[in-house]
């Protein structure tokens, strides 16, 4: 933290999109992976040789490392994904490379160095030539230019795991997989130059409370390492180097909100009943074990989505069965006998797997996402569903297949899934023979034929996130169009209507699962179309509740009706509004 020592300090203030509640104080940890630098090192003479030898162990070490990787790969996702390793290997054995690295440590520089000075000249070429397999193959070299600097140092060059002491991350951009790694309890709070407010990162700061703002043009650059920062989560704000008065306000408003979620906490155990008794499940998203103590206390009645890409974001290899199996089971256990829902890997998009190389595609989320992956990865796909029926023993477990875009692709995931089941019966283990299959409603085409897939599955879950994303042909993580993301877009809602009337004509019960699910202001919309249950960060359920038990079910039934005629997403916003403004209803909307 030394440089905030010596910067001259000016307060200024940031402003983004709040993307996860809470406010948090604290000191500013600038991370940017992408902007890999290794600084110029020199040894003394006597060392030189020492230090070529240390260089060929690293080389040696990181080759080791790299066909592990691939053996794996290839025994447990294909042969074919195993090849993706092959440039690793042949840069690690470079003739040219080795020769002119071992030649910089010999006029005396470090050897970590001297290997990225040698490579930063290849990237160099690379990023100028017009060959897209070149300029693909620089994510390859930056990630061996990171493993030898690993094993040259011993230790990785910026990770969340270094942070020792409460920070607030400071990034351009933050993916799954480093969030993944935030569960240390050891940042306070995040701060992003981009992303949006459905994009994996933030979902999963809110559900660990961490409070976030996002798309604060420049943080990264504008924001320094020590710098003391504010991040107002309620708010959208980001003060930096803050003056006392505005520090002695934040600390006024960060008692207020404790003293209202408290009394928000009264209502844990009451059920969510509108005033005429009509009865709404209220069930609660996570991704880690550790977020079920969050569920027991918020009073969830169940888990409505329980988000499995955990394992494979932060592992290099394939998880085994036996961890997947430990982990659903340990979640089904503990909630018992209420319902888990367990959504199969939804890997792909911005969820980027190091155990599933894959080339870098034009558009992500339109392509090798989900059961797409999950299909053609049959192996390891296979692996996670016996893991899941195996957990199904207890009964309360529900099988749950992401992005779902038509009967084709139903269809050949429950064949998977009858030759699993299939498998373990066959080895006399315990299972759920009527395990409940669910899809998720994401993509608007499922939703259009939301009546052909009811009649082969027991529940609908909403994918909220991607299903606005896919239906206005917005990214759901890109700043830019953060405004185009719009759940109450009519288009959406018809959608959405759509969806359940199809559920219910089949007789089965249909959630909202995606963020929408916990918007204040979409509640009484959503059980006025007939969801019958609503899954969300745990966090959220009182607020949520407290509005259910505070209408009756015909008026939210009037208010969708009068949505489903709306132009706009403002109109329909605006009829929300209205409805809890003759209620003197509006303080709660800000929970
Ligand atoms: C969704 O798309 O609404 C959803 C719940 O899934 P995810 O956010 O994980 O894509
Ligand atoms: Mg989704």
């Amino acid at each position: 933290m030394a440089t905030y020592l010596n910067k001259k300090i000016l307060p200024h203030e940031f402003t983004g999109i709040p993307g996860s509640h809470g406010i948090a104080i604290g000191h500013a940890y600038v991370y940017d992976p992408s902007n890999f630098w290794i600084e110029e090192r020199n040894i003394p003479a006597d060392e030189i040789e020492n230090e070529k030898n240390r260089f060929t162990d690293a080389i040696e070490k990181v080759t080791k490392d790299i066909k592990e990787l691939k053996y794996k790969i290839e025994t447990r996702v294909d042969e074919e994904n195993a090849r993706i390793f092959d440039p690793h290997i042949m840069l690690l054995h470079d003739p040219e490379v080795l020769k002119e690295t071992n030649s910089l440590i010999e006029s005396g520089k470090s050897a970590e160095f001297s290997f990225f000075r040698t490579t930063r000249k290849i990237i160099k070429a690379y990023k100028q030539t017009d060959d897209e397999y070149l300029r693909e193959r620089i994510v390859d070299i930056r990630d061996i230019v990171r493993r030898v600097y690993v094993k040259l140092i011993g230790k990785d060059h910026q990770l969340f795991s270094d942070i020792d002491e409460p920070v607030i991350v400071v990034a351009p951009i933050l993916t799954p997989s480093d969030t993944a790694n935030m569960h240390s309890g050891k940042i306070k709070a995040f701060v992003t130059d981009s992303g949006g407010i459905t994009s994996h990162a933030t979902i999963l700061a809110r559900a660990l409370g961490i409070p976030a703002v996002l798309s604060v043009k420049d943080a990264s650059t504008g924001i320094h390492q020590g710098d003391l920062v504010i991040v107002d989560g309620e708010n959208g704000k980001v003060y930096v180097n803050p003056s006392e008065d505005t520090i002695e306000k934040i600390h006024a408003e960060q008692k207020q909100l404790i003293k209202y979620r408290k009394a928000l906490m009264e209502l844990k155990d009451i059920p969510a009943k509108t005033i005429d008794g009509k009865r709404i499940n209220l069930y609660a998203n996570i991704e880690f074990y550790d977020e079920i103590n969050a569920v027991l206390s918020n009073g969830a009645e169940g888990i409505g989505l329980f988000r499995s890409e955990f394992h494979y974001l932060i592992n290099d290899t394939p998880p085994e069965e036996h961890d997947l199996f430990t982990s659903y089971f340990k979640v089904a256990e503990k909630l018992a006998p209420h319902p888990v829902v367990i959504r199969t890997f939804d890997l792909g998009g911005d969820k980027i797997s190091h155990i599933i190389p894959s080339k870098p595609e034009d558009n992500p989320y339109l392509g090798w996402r989900a059961i797409r992956l999950s299909l053609s990865l049959r192996d390891l796909f296979k692996v996670q569903l016996r893991a899941i029926v195996r957990a199904s023993s207890l009964r309360n477990v529900n099988i749950l297949f992401p992005m779902i875009s038509g009967i084709d692709e139903l269809e050949k995931t429950l064949k998977i899934l009858d030759e699993v089941k299939e498998e373990i019966k066959n080895e006399g283990t315990d299972y759920d023979p009527d395990l409940p299959v669910g899809v998720m409603i994401e993509v608007p085409s499922a939703a259009m034929i939301a009546d052909h897939l009811a009649k082969r599955v027991d529940f609908f879950s909403i994918g909220t996130n991607d299903l606005v994303q896919y239906t206005v042909a917005v990214d759901r993580a890109n700043d830019r169009i953060a405004d185009l993301f719009d759940p109450f877009h009519p288009g959406v809602l018809r959608l959405i209507k759509r969806s359940v009337d199809a559920a219910h004509n089949a007789g089965i019960p249909v959630a909202v699962c995606g963020e929408m699910g916990g918007d204040p202001l979409a509640t009484l919309l959503l059980i006025g179309f007939g969801m019958n249950s609503l899954s969300m960060i745990p966090s959220y359920i009182p607020s949520i509740k407290r509005i259910i038990r505070s209408f009756t079910i015909e008026q939210a039934q009037n208010l969708a009706n009068k949505a489903l005629e709306m132009e706009t997403g403002i109109q329909v916003k605006k009829l929300i509004f209205d409805e809890f403004k003759k209620m003197n209803f509006e303080s709660y909307l800000s929970l």
